[in-house]
């Protein structure tokens, strides 16, 4: 059977891409999976060139064809932050030199509650709805560099009070108005039955078709 990177070692990204490629036949492995040990630094101006580099870099390193994510979340009343700098927004002095991805949710010594709370604090006093969006880019490389990427969005709103305990980052103040829960609330088929990185896997499957024939 083909094999594929899933060049992350978030585990709630792998949990999420490992449901919605179900249906593809294909043997997902993880870096963990390799011991590879891969740090890969994040200094792309969008998401599609952090995924790319991404997934390039994991692709020529495994032989494998590979799949990198980029995500973000963007308030419209923080002028589209934390976005690109999601995974590392923290209050000044700035984080630490930036690696890939960050593991349990920990990284520059922040946890991702640490950064809902400073979200929420800067969005105090700012007049509600707070308008968001979580953007996210999937990256799918050959070993030999061919690489294409493909987008997702999910619109939604950031509310102060943290609810549900699943999913991960941003999920328990992101709320989806249509449905008045958060992405926390959510189940995992129902999130990837409309986030943005499902949308993004969804468009990106062609794509890994037709790699996955050339190279897997
Ligand atoms: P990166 O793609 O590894 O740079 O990380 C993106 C960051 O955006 C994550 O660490 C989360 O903080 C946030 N993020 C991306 N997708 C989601 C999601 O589905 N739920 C909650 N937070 C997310």
């Amino acid at each position: 059977m083909n094999r594929l990177l899933i060049a992350t070692n978030n585990e709630g990204k792998i949990e999420e891409i490992r449901a919605l490629l179900d249906d593809l036949q294909v043997e997902l492995v993880t870096p963990a999976d390799l011991h590879l040990n891969l740090k890969v630094e994040e200094n792309g101006k969008t998401y599609a060139e952090n995924a790319t580099k991404k997934a390039v870099a994991f692709a020529q390193t495994s032989g494998l064809v590979s799949l990198a994510d980029d995500s973000g979340l963007e308030v419209d009343a923080l002028n589209g932050a934390p976005g690109l700098y999601s995974a590392r927004y923290s209050p000044p002095p700035p984080s630490p030199p930036i690696f890939f991805e960050n593991v349990g949710g920990v990284r520059g010594g922040l946890t991702d509650a640490d950064r809902r709370a400073y979200l929420l604090q800067n969005l105090k006093g700012k007049p509600r709805p707070w308008i968001a969006h979580f953007r996210a880019t999937i990256a799918i490389a050959a070993p030999n560099q061919d690489v294409q990427c493909a987008e997702g969005k999910c619109d939604g709103e950031i509310i102060p009070e943290e609810r549900g305990t699943g999913g991960f980052g941003y999920d328990p103040i992101f709320l989806i108005p249509e449905l008045g829960r958060t992405m926390a609330e959510l189940g995992m088929d129902e999130k990837n039955r409309l986030s943005h990185r499902a949308r993004a896997v969804t468009n990106a499957k062609p794509i890994l078709e037709r790699l996955l024939k050339s190279f897997g």
